[in-house]
């Protein structure tokens, strides 16, 4: 069944996007925008987000043109390689939606590392 998505201007990473509230700003660029997270769950916890409006990591890779997908996970690898991540090694998370957790509806992934992240995941109820 198509997904209809609609993307709410509001959300907290719009705002951030447009310069009306300000982030811990570490990389930019044409395609992502990315930040140290509010609340970080490792040592090191940043947000990548897409410069374009996209509600979760489904409406991007459905509806983002081949160009933004490239360019945005050419900045993923960017960050994480700038940030010291790729040494070691580290975790992406895309929640997604009421059961993947999401509290932003503006797609982003999470990379968390500069220390071992523990289990993959809580065990569903
Ligand atoms: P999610 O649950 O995947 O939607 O994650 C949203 C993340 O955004 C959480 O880890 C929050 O700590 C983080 N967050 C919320 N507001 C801000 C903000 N203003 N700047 C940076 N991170 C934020």
């Amino acid at each position: 069944m198509a997904v209809t998505y609609t993307y709410d201007d509001e959300n907290i990473f719009a705002k951030i996007l447009k310069g009306e509230i300000p982030c811990n700003e570490v990389y930019r660029d044409e395609y992502a925008l990315a930040f140290h997270d509010i609340a970080p769950q490792a040592p090191t916890h940043i947000l990548v987000i897409p410069t374009g409006k996209y509600v979760s990591i489904d409406d991007f890779g459905t509806n983002a043109s081949a160009e933004e997908v490239t360019g945005f996970y050419k900045a993923v690898a960017k960050v994480a390689e700038q940030e010291g991540l790729t040494e070691n090694g580290f975790r992406t998370i895309a929640n997604t939606g009421d059961h993947g957790g999401q509290e932003v509806p503006h797609y982003h992934v999470h990379l968390l590392g500069g220390a071992k992240v523990g289990p993959m995941v809580m065990k569903a109820a």
